[in-house]
């Protein structure tokens, strides 16, 4: 059995915020000290706005420091599911912002000097079905003439200039995507968010919010552990840590546990071969394994091992599954020893789209669905250009959200074994 812990908090000292009383009020409350809360704190502090973040844990210890560090273009659903769904100019706009992303991180990681390894590998999905390669040919051509982008299709005898990997049936290759370690970006949007101004309270969970109006203003009083704060805004970015606090939001977020291992440091031949590009990789299966090597050349791999979010269990579980899900695309690594293990929680709508709004007033951006290294940052800005500006053109804020069907789910995911099976029987027949 592996060591319990995440490879990248080995490679990183988190910034260590102020111990210092909260102050009685603030222009903007932001509650969840993640890429989406850190990047709004950035982004409002830079403008001058007087900022407080509330973090439960510690900087970064939700899912932005726990994922694969993969900067991906796109969402989750497929373009032609996209465009049935919201039609043509809709879209193209979310499209575009998908793309915006990846330069969003890239411009916050040069201008804040962050080191976190940032590069741009590009990404590669390959096909675990026949049927899957041959969708990969109408999505290429259906994003080249709606949104002028080019993804490239390889065909199954070039895949080994891709992957080190026989099982697959041919992939497809976004260049623009990107990785970095997302523990030391973290780490790094945090200190920026801190140098710009803005103050980050560890260990303050918020318990509730209620209206208030303070010297005339309307607003917000913000309970916490450590006492109540005024704030004229507040944005939630809790995404699948969202809890009690925030209940409307609870309610509209399915947690799913995300799991990953990685390996001892593989020798360079051989971590050429699995990966000769470098590149991001994730399957095209409902239940999805994603993988890529780490910069010291370690393999990193990850998937929806258990389901269930994580605990001693659901880890010590995900830990076997994954392995043998990787000796499945690498047999190459039947002999390597697995050092590292952890696990996540990730945040899906209903929809399985990433959504932005207010709820009561209190601003929220959630949903991201395994894509939140480049959106949640990018979605923060956005939020904070919403807050500080009043008015938004963001895609994501414009679509409906929706709840459980039939309104059966309080935020306790008794479903999720059933949503399990499920996609686990999609994966056998689509
Ligand atoms: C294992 C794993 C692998 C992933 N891989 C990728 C990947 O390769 N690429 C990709 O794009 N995405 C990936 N993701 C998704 C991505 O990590 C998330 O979408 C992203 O980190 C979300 O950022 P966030 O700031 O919105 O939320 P988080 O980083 O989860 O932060 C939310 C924070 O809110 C805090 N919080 C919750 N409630 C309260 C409260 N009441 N008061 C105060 N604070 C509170 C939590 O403590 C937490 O720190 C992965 C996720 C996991 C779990």
């Amino acid at each position: 059995m592996p060591q319990e812990l995440n490879y990248w908090l080995t490679t990183v000292q988190m910034p260590v915020s102020m111990a210092q009383a909260l102050p009685a009020s603030t222009d903007v409350a932001v509650v969840g000290a993640g890429f989406t809360g850190l990047s709004a704190a950035l982004s409002l502090a830079r403008r001058g706005a007087k900022v407080v973040v509330l973090e439960s844990e510690t900087i970064g210890w939700g899912a932005s420091s726990r994922n694969g560090g993969m900067v991906l273009t796109g969402l989750k659903l497929g373009v032609n599911e996209l465009i049935a769904k919201y039609g043509r100019e809709l879209t193209r706009r979310m499209y575009e912002a998908s793309l915006a992303t990846i330069a969003t991180v890239e411009r916050i990681v040069n201008e804040e000097n962050i080191a976190c390894d940032f590069a741009r590998t590009g990404h590669l999905e390959v096909a675990c079905k026949q049927a899957h390669f041959d969708d990969y040919a109408r999505q290429v051509e259906v994003i080249a003439r709606e949104f002028n982008h080019e993804l490239r299709v390889v065909p199954r005898n070039q895949l080994r200039s891709e992957i080190g990997s026989d099982i697959y049936y041919g992939g497809m290759v976004d260049e623009i995507s990107a990785g970095l370690n997302p523990a030391r970006y973290v780490a790094g949007l945090g200190a920026a968010a801190m140098r710009s101004g803005a103050q980050i309270f560890e260990r303050t969970p918020l318990q509730n919010i209620q209206r208030e109006s303070h010297q005339g203003t309307h607003g917000f009083r913000l309970n916490t552990s450590r006492g109540a704060i005024w704030a004229n805004n507040v944005l939630v970015g809790t995404s699948g840590y969202t809890g009690a606090a925030t209940p409307a939001l609870r309610k509209k977020i399915i947690p799913i546990g995300s799991f990953i291992i990685t390996t001892e440091v593989l020798p360079d031949a051989l971590a050429h071969e699995l990966s000769p590009r470098n590149r991001q990789i994730y399957d095209s299966k409902n239940y999805l394994y994603y993988y890529r090597l780490t910069p010291d050349n370690r393999m990193l791999f990850g998937g929806r091992a258990a389901f269930f979010p994580e605990n001693d269990q659901t880890i010590r579980k995900s830990a076997e599954i994954l392995r043998r899900g990787m000796i499945e695309v690498y047999p190459q690594l039947r002999d390597t020893k697995v050092e590292y293990v952890w696990g996540g929680t990730l945040d899906f709508c209903f929809d399985i789209m990433p959504h932005a709004g207010r709820f009561d007033g209190v601003y929220f951006s959630v949903g991201y669905a395994g894509h939140g290294v480049a959106l949640a940052t990018y979605q923060g800005e956005k939020m904070a250009e919403w807050i500080a500006e009043g008015k938004t053109d963001n895609p994501f804020a414009e679509i409906p959200f929706p709840g459980a069907p039939l309104g059966l789910y309080n935020g306790k995911p008794w479903f999720l074994p059933f949503a399990g099976a499920y996609y686990k029987v999609l994966d056998w027949v689509s």
